[in-house]
């Protein structure tokens, strides 16, 4: 391809969407290609977290979703050997007091027509293979296969929004494969489940410790259904994505109730998750990562769409900052932002969930909050990464 672009987005997720909207909105050339076609779906719990809903606000996206999908008030937590625990969104915080459920064949279709309306040029089917020989310093674009045609895009700065295992990411040097940053996860969407509400649910239960299971409602009696686990748990235990499935639905003391006479609307499906921040370094001179390629996905919750679209806000301003000054050392600035902002929470959530996700902890929490709601709150807040003293970005 002759044209050089401005920026060139490597994934149509809400992290590449969302930084290619602002970008093209200010009048940069971008080019935004996706290995899939869209609508395409993506394996996800599609919850969508108040803190994400704030994002969806600015980016002015809300008004798609209102009246169409699920809108969720809270979460409640079933621990194996006491109650629920139930809590309400805004949890104290100044984020919305709504979430939703919004699958993620159609919350992506969204932001990627978005990006397209505000001028973004967008190539479906088209899948990067690899980085161009670096040239003074920089790399100068991506090599890429469409229709089983091979392609040289070149473009002044490349964002790497290509998910967990980013080609970006990998050839530019920047993923770890530690297995404190990984996890895996199955999902399902299934029919009949019994006494949905507008809440998500999280089953931290005994059968599936150290994994963690969810039902969240879709539409009617249908739900997203899943499991997931970190991978340095297998040092412990011998987990299996598999086996934890048929444990969910069949050993669980809460979720096997609900799911009892529900049938499947698909055969489940796994996908890995890049959790916690240092999982991936998010800068290499002229190439930036951000989403899951940036290893930005909550270490406790397992919430990434919310760091998806926030990284994709930063990529868009330090990247339209450095086009603007003709200066690419602005984008030092990147992992300094991504540091300051989560690297302290994302330090700790790792920690928590790495030494807290037992059972001997996690019924006596939930025993207690589930009769304390301020306590449940503050709990709340903690796994959403939504402080009191926030002023929601
Ligand atoms: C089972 C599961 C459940 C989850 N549940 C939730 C949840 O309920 N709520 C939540 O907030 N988060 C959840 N997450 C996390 C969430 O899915 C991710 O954090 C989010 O999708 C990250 O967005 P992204 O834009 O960074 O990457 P992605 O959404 O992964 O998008 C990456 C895009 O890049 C494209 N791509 C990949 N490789 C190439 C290539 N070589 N060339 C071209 N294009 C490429 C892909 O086709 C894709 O469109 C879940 C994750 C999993 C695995």
């Amino acid at each position: 391809m002759d044209e050089v672009y401005d920026v060139l987005v490597v994934g149509a997720g809400p992290a590449g969407s969302t930084a290619a909207m602002l970008l093209a909105e200010r009048g940069f050339g971008v080019l935004v290609v996706d290995k899939d076609r869209f609508p395409r779906d993506k394996v996800c719990g599609d919850g969508i977290a108040p803190r994400a809903v704030h994002s969806l606000q600015v980016l002015g996206v809300e008004g798609e979703l209102k009246g169409r999908f699920r809108r969720t008030r809270g979460i409640r937590f079933y621990a194996t050997r006491d109650g629920v625990t139930e809590v309400r969104y805004p949890m104290g915080s100044r984020y919305p007091d709504h979430g939703y459920v919004v699958p993620r064949r159609e919350l992506d279709d969204i932001l990627l027509r978005r990006a397209r309306d505000k001028g973004a040029q967008v190539l479906e089917g088209c899948r990067v293979v690899g980085l161009l020989e670096p040239e003074g310093g920089r790399i100068p674009g991506v090599r890429a296969e469409k229709e089983g045609e091979r392609l040289e895009i070149r473009a002044r700065y490349i964002l790497g929004a290509d998910g967990p295992s980013s080609v970006v990411g990998r050839e530019a040097g920047l993923l770890r494969r530690d297995p404190l940053y990984l996890g895996v996860s199955l999902r399902c969407y299934m029919r009949g489940v019994r006494d949905l509400a507008d809440f998500l649910e999280i089953y931290p239960e005994d059968a599936i410790s150290p994994g963690c299971g969810w039902i969240f409602p879709v539409s009617g009696d249908t739900a997203n259904v899943g499991v997931g686990f970190m991978l340095y748990a297998r040092r412990e235990k011998d987990l299996n994505l598999n086996r934890l499935w048929e444990a969910f639905l069949r050993d669980t003391r809460h979720a096997a109730q609900k799911l009892a006479s529900a049938e499947p609307l698909e055969r489940p499906r796994g996908a890995i998750l890049r959790v916690g921040r240092r999982g991936a370094f998010p800068r290499r001179a002229n190439v930036l990562l951000a989403g899951d390629a940036a290893s930005m996905t909550n270490p406790i919750s397992g919430e990434g769409i919310t760091y998806a679209l926030e990284s994709g806000r930063w990529a868009a301003e330090t990247l339209a900052a450095a086009l603007h000054c003709g200066d690419s050392e602005i984008l030092a600035l990147y992992p300094r932002i991504l540091n300051w902002y989560y690297g302290r929470y994302f330090h700790y959530g790792t920690m928590a969930i790495r030494y807290g996700n037992r059972p001997a902890f996690v019924n006596p929490l939930l025993a207690v909050t589930s009769r304390l709601t301020r306590l449940g709150d503050k709990m709340g807040r903690f796994l959403m990464n939504c402080r009191r003293s926030d002023y929601p970005l």
